[in-house]
């Protein structure tokens, strides 16, 4: 459920008419809808009342400060993957002590980032991380809270550009050595060992694997404690899939998930950390773009959008779906006729949609991409030296501009030219 509805015939994010905020604006742009952020986030929390639980936003999904701000007023913690990460997470004035630093790739300069602002822990991925953790915290005068990412070797069944917990992905250390990897970390006087971590995947549409992963990781929580470790946070990841499309089968809502981790992990009475991005942010935004063209080609109609493949990458990247739908409401029975949906991008990559039944639409009329809050603006670049597009955060009847289009000026500005030119 989301709060883009039409009332009246026209489209509104909350109380605001979409349509007001590209007046304001100007399209393309992301608008976001505080209320199903929050409700989002709630429904997590909900989900594992009962249980001692963290939700920890994993904010590359959407990493807006405004976000991440309303988001921490409710409770939430901070999953973080980059450096540039962490200290957006602190800007936005999230504690350290609720912000946990994932990530295969985490380099000594973000380590020593984390340690001396301080943070929830590390859910480190390789012993030689381990090492690089352990030898900066001893250096600092410091103690960093660890937990080690598993994979449990599970098939996600999504997507194979956002499945991680198989045995040839990248990700964590393979179930079967935990053993030896936790007691090497747990020689280490620079780290703290106090959990284990697992993320096997995004938009998970079944709740079979993570009940197979789970039920490892609580196999794993007794050996490991039987072997001296002192196990007592389970970080679970995220990766939880949201609807798409209206039409397909729904995937698990947040409360069937959360009564799973207590169904397997339940009894081991550890602290629960979650790190949901998508299901909170992809509902909870869409994109407006407008119309510039309407083409006829070959057998089909091109409506040419002046959002591109640089502003939301998921079609292109992953072959995803978004539901388009005209801001201003079709007539009750108005026929619909197939378009291909692209941008302006000089590549056929920058492809929204083929043969999609839109209303008739014309030049200037504005279209909303559904379900773009997550993985969109945070994905976007400046392909084409087109400026990334401006966010827009509503609540209730009011709307602010939470990311300004920068200028051409800025843009251009940016280069510097050599010397010898
Ligand atoms: C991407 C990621 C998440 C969030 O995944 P969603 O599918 O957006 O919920 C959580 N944890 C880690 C470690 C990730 O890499």
């Amino acid at each position: 459920m989301d709060h883009f509805l039409y009332r009246d015939g026209a489209l509104y994010a909350e109380d605001v008419p979409i349509s007001e905020i590209a007046a304001a604006v100007g399209t393309p742009f992301y608008v976001y809808s505080t209320a199903t952020l929050l409700r989002h986030f709630q429904l997590f929390d909900d989900a594992l009342e009962g249980t001692d639980h963290l939700v920890c936003y994993a904010m590359k999904a959407a990493s807006n400060q405004a976000i991440l701000k309303t988001l921490a007023q409710a409770g939430a913690g901070m999953d973080v993957v980059s450096g540039g990460e962490y200290l957006r997470a602190k800007a936005a004035g999230v504690p350290g002590d609720k912000i946990v630093f994932s990530g295969v790739g985490k380099t000594a300069d973000e380590i020593r980032t984390a340690l001396s602002g301080g943070i929830r822990q590390f859910n480190v991925e390789s012993e030689p991380e381990m090492e690089v953790i352990n030898a900066i915290a001893l250096e600092l005068g410091l103690v960093a809270p660890i937990t080690v990412r598993v994979n449990p070797d599970v098939d996600a069944k999504t997507h194979a550009k956002i499945a991680t917990g198989k045995s040839e992905n990248k990700f964590g250390i393979p179930i079967a050595r935990a053993s030896e990897v936790y007691a090497h970390a747990a020689s280490l006087p620079g780290l703290e060992v106090i959990g284990i971590d697992v993320h096997i995947g995004s938009q998970l549409t079944e709740l079979e694997p993570f009940e197979l992963a789970y039920t490892k990781v609580a196999e794993l929580t007794e050996k490991l404690r039987s072997e001296g470790h002192n196990i007592r946070r389970l970080d679970l990841g995220g990766g939880l899939g949201i609807p798409y499309t209206r039409s397909n089968d729904a995937p698990p809502l947040p409360v069937e998930y959360g009564a799973l981790i207590k169904k397997t992990l339940g009894h081991l009475d550890c602290e629960i950390e979650i790190e949901p991005g998508r299901l909170i942010a992809g509902n909870a935004g869409l994109m407006v773009s407008k119309v510039i063209y309407v083409k006829s080609g070959e057998g089909r109609d091109f409506l040419i959008l002046d959002g591109a493949m640089n502003d939301l990458i998921r079609p292109a990247m992953y072959e995803a779906h978004h539901d388009i739908v005209a801001v201003q409401e079709p007539a009750p029975g108005v026929e619909q006729q197939p378009y291909d949906i692209v941008g302006p991008v000089c590549e056929t990559g920058d492809t929204f949609a083929k043969q999609r039944n839109m209303p008739p639409l014309e030049p200037g009329d504005l279209v909303a991409f559904r379900s773009a809050g997550a993985y969109g603006a945070v994905m976007a670049s400046e392909y084409n030296t087109r400026p990334l597009i401006p966010e827009v955060l509503v609540h209730g009847d009011q709307f602010a501009v939470i990311r300004e289009r920068p200028s051409f000026d800025e843009i251009i500005n940016r280069d510097t030219i050599p010397t010898w030119l």
